[in-house]
């Protein structure tokens, strides 16, 4: 009977792949079509049919929404706990192997994550002490070359620095950030698959050991693969064609990153024994979402070329609403969504995709102006907060006393009188005897190198760090957050951060504690003490855990978090000649191609309706710009499409506010004003009411600017 559930729900090619013998297989197929769904069946068959313990399985993909989603369709599926399995994101698995090997590794049992942010502080920093011009060398781009280095496998002692000068500076700041993370005990990212890498590779028992483990890999989204996954994936299954890989070219979408989409031939010949299975059936979208989808990826060259079909309807049309500008857009978005809730849709089932983390702003506020809840995946997360980074800084010291990164950011935070001398000469003396900052601090205070002030400032903060640490020593996880929070001075900092910002920041400091609280343990492993599990939660999970997880809001998230996913009714939004595709990927055909693919990506995560919309005037990273319609809405056919007429209000003169305030706007549309300084201009927005109002207007003189009407003084005229 079991076994019926995990084959009755499939088609005849799913069933192929689901059922086949224990070889290597390859799915390779369009959006929608069932590969995640083979997969999560194939591990169900595995168990029941093949008699695999779930210690046997290891599972991958790219998120944590969709890592979690894969857990929940095994559970349900099998009606059992996914305990034992490996299921989760590349970083998340490979980040628990190196808790469990630690020393193996060499690295302290207490290492530390260090997410994006803190990687470019450290990096900034370090740059500083070297005496490395800034302006001549970003170090956004010293990162970026780090990671990609990684990435690829590669430690700056393999890499040959050549003749170029600038190259040899990049190695010389990676050469010195990889010193600096191994002291500190302090693991960035591309770090986790790198140093697991390594360690396999370099441990023929280790490596025979999680060999004979895992039995059965699997990896959803292969397409995205980079090169360090795949080796690390390679070394793992080795001539034993045990990988069952599903993907599709057409997603591949972090090109950009260092993905390869031509893992998919080196699997094929990695794996002699492989088959392919195609799946061909989509499940998913109605008849014009798909056919749309598949006219727009055919102006793609060189793909390996698949035809999607479906037994669905055709479907309602998809709108295509052409904004008077951004606030426009998102107006629109938010009404259209307000209205599809309100006839008894979950909202949870409204996603809004755009390209860059900058535009979800304008909708976060649409939306809860409306008073819709909504929830922002990626972009400015909880965990990514200034005031929670600074409280898990605490914590991090308290943990690891050599965390020269959080040592940094909390040394003089609350300020207590520890000034930049002092911490240069901090950092002067960490350099020279390749010692931690803390270790450093303590060394200074000992030879009494500082002013009798600063040395007790600086005692004072050692003193702080040592008597939370024992006050808090033996406490349960929750308790700990809540004494650090309380008596890091942290709650009395930003009081003094006067109106809604600081009080805001210290109700996320009081919401660190109820995280803390509601982290539960025993998913975790039992290497790692409980501290250190919920600090490496803060990296991984960045705000995708945060609250209200299975509250019923909107989702909002960037096209590439959306890969993978389905939503009952999706807006892509900001289709517009550079915004997306991009301004850099304009020029270059093979980024132009990837921007092709995220929006094919975005577009087949509609189920029942999409919406696509564009901006004639668009302010963006705090510029006015007057965009063109995306090329990509000229390349779906007009019989999929219908437009939204609702500009046909634009010619007249009438209020574009909400509905709410429409009766009390007192600038409508179009009406022509003057300013003192500005000269005179044109209104094209209001929004609110009275004095606070804030008017959008297009000045004659300067162009577009936003002004409150209290202090405006506009003269209609
Ligand atoms: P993507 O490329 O976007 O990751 P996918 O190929 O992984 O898509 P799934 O998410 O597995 O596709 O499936 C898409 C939808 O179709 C899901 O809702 C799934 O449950 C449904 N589906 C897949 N196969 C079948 C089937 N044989 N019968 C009914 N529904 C199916
Ligand atoms: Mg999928």
């Amino acid at each position: 009977m079991e076994l019926n559930t995990i084959i009755a729900s499939l088609n005849d090619a799913q069933r192929e792949a689901v059922s086949a013998p224990k070889n290597s297989m390859l799915v390779l197929a369009g959006a929608g079509s069932g590969k995640t769904r083979v997969l999560v069946h194939r591990i169900a068959w595995l168990i029941k049919v093949e008699g695999a313990f779930p210690g046997n399985i290891l599972s991958v993909t790219f998120t944590n929404k969709a890592a979690a989603e894969m857990r929940g369709r095994v559970e349900l599926l099998l009606g059992m706990p996914t305990g034992g399995m490996w299921i989760g994101t590349f970083h998340g698995l490979t980040h628990r192997f190196l808790r469990r090997h630690a020393a193996e590794a060499k690295l302290p049992g207490t290492f530390q994550i260090l997410d994006s942010d803190d990687q470019y502080r450290l990096i900034r920093r370090l740059m500083k002490n070297m005496g490395v011009d800034e302006a001549r060398c970003p170090p956004r781009q010293v990162q970026w070359f780090i990671n990609e280095q990684k990435d690829e496998g590669l430690r700056a002692a393999n890499i040959d620095a050549g003749m170029d000068p600038f190259r040899r500076q990049l190695l010389k700041v990676y050469a010195e950030y990889e010193a600096t993370c191994q002291r500190s005990g302090l693991v960035d990212f591309a770090e986790l698959l790198l140093r697991s890498f390594e360690l396999l590779r370099d441990n023929p028992a280790l490596l025979e050991e999680y060999q004979a483990r895992f039995r059965y890999i699997l990896v959803d989204e292969f397409q995205d693969t980079n090169a360090i996954q795949y080796a690390w994936l390679r070394l793992l299954s080795q001539g034993r064609e045990n990988m069952f890989v599903v993907g599709d070219d057409d997603q591949s979408i972090y090109g950009w990153r260092g993905a390869r989409v031509e893992n998919i031939h080196s699997f094929q010949k990695d794996n002699p024994a492989h088959k392919v299975v195609r799946l061909e059936q989509n499940y998913r979208s109605t008849g014009n979402i798909l056919g749309a989808a598949n006219s727009l990826i055919a102006n793609n060259q060189g793909r390996m070329g698949k035809e999607l079909w479906t037994e669905d309807s055709e479907g309602e049309k998809i709108s295509l609403y052409n904004a008077f500008n951004e606030q426009d857009e998102a107006h629109f978005v938010v009404e259209r969504i307000r209205k599809w809730s309100e006839s008894g849709n979950s909202r949870k089932d409204a996603a809004i995709l755009y390209r860059s983390n900058a535009q979800s702003r304008l909708f976060e506020e649409r939306l809860m102006a409306a008073a819709i809840p909504y929830r922002v995946y990626g972009g400015q997360r909880f965990f990514d907060r200034a005031e929670i980074k600074n409280g898990l800084a605490y914590l991090r010291m308290i943990a690891n006393r050599n965390d020269d990164t959080s040592f940094e950011r909390i040394v003089n935070t609350p300020t207590r009188g520890i000034g930049n001398r002092t911490v240069d000469l901090i950092r002067a003396e960490a350099q020279s005897a390749s010692s931690s900052l803390w270790e450093a601090a303590i060394s200074i205070i000992n030879r009494k190198q500082l002013p009798a002030r600063a040395s007790n400032a600086l005692n004072a903060f050692l003193a702080l760090i040592n008597g939370l640490g024992g006050e808090s020593k033996d406490k349960a996880l929750f308790e700990k957050v809540r004494i650090v929070v309380e008596k890091s001075g942290l709650i009395e900092h930003y009081k003094k951060e006067k109106g809604e910002k600081g009080e805001a920041r210290i109700e996320n400091l009081q919401e660190l504690a109820s995280a803390a609280k509601q982290f539960s343990w025993e998913e975790n492993e039992e290497e790692l003490d409980e501290l250190s599990s919920f600090l490496a939660h803060a990296a991984l999970e960045a705000g995708e855990g945060q609250a209200d997880e299975y509250d019923d809001c909107v989702q909002l998230m960037t096209l590439h978090s959306a890969k993978g996913l389905e939503f009952k009714l999706v807006f892509v939004v900001g289709l517009e000649e550079g915004l997306f595709p991009g301004e850099r990927s304009i020029t270059e055909p093979g980024r132009l191609e990837e921007e092709r693919r995220l929006c094919y990506v975005g577009m087949t995560r509609a189920m029942e309706k999409l919406y696509l919309t564009y901006a004639e005037s668009r302010r963006l990273y705090g510029r006015e710009t007057y965009p063109k319609a995306s090329r990509f809405l000229r390349e779906i056919p007009v019989e999929h499409i219908e437009e939204v007429r609702m500009r046909a209000t634009v010619s007249r003169p009438v209020s574009v506010t909400s509905s709410v305030s429409q009766r009390e706007a007192e600038y409508q549309l179009g009406q022509r004003v003057k300013h003192l300084k500005f000269g005179e201009g044109v209104v094209l927005q209001q929004e609110g009411e009275g004095d606070s109002a804030q008017i959008q207007i297009n000045f004659h003189s300067v162009g577009i600017k936003t002004l409150v009407a209290g202090y405006a003084k506009l003269e209609k005229l």
